[in-house]
């Protein structure tokens, strides 16, 4: 088994763990409960990480987060506005291109 992808936002580490089970990469979870035991737990390895069932998903779970970056980096630019999701009302950071709640990818309501 392998690390893959760890990040201090809890959300942001589930949104890529939703694109990866999308894609049909098993894959899981670790540490995502670990930040209230403090005094355990070096803070530094608390942080939520994404773990691969196995070594040979890396390539494709790589290909799939890059792609995943350029969409965002497409939508991003010239738009910092936190958006609201148009299926559950949830509101997202600019820089997210789907919900963290229902994964429902961003549209734009206005234009
Ligand atoms: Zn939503």
């Amino acid at each position: 088994m392998q690390r893959f992808f760890c990040h201090h936002d809890r959300f942001h580490v589930y949104q890529v763990k939703s694109i990866l089970d999308e894609a049909g990469i098993p894959c899981f979870v670790k540490n995502e409960l670990v930040q209230g035991a403090i005094g355990e737990i070096p803070p530094m390895d608390s942080e939520p990480e994404i773990w691969l069932q196995d070594d040979e998903w890396q390539p494709k779970a790589q290909r799939v987060l890059k792609r995943f970056y350029e969409e965002q980096a497409e939508i991003s630019p010239d738009n910092k506005n936190d958006w609201a999701c148009l299926h559950c009302g949830q509101m997202n950071e600019y820089q997210f291109a789907i919900c963290w709640q229902c994964q429902n990818p961003r549209i734009s309501a206005e234009k």
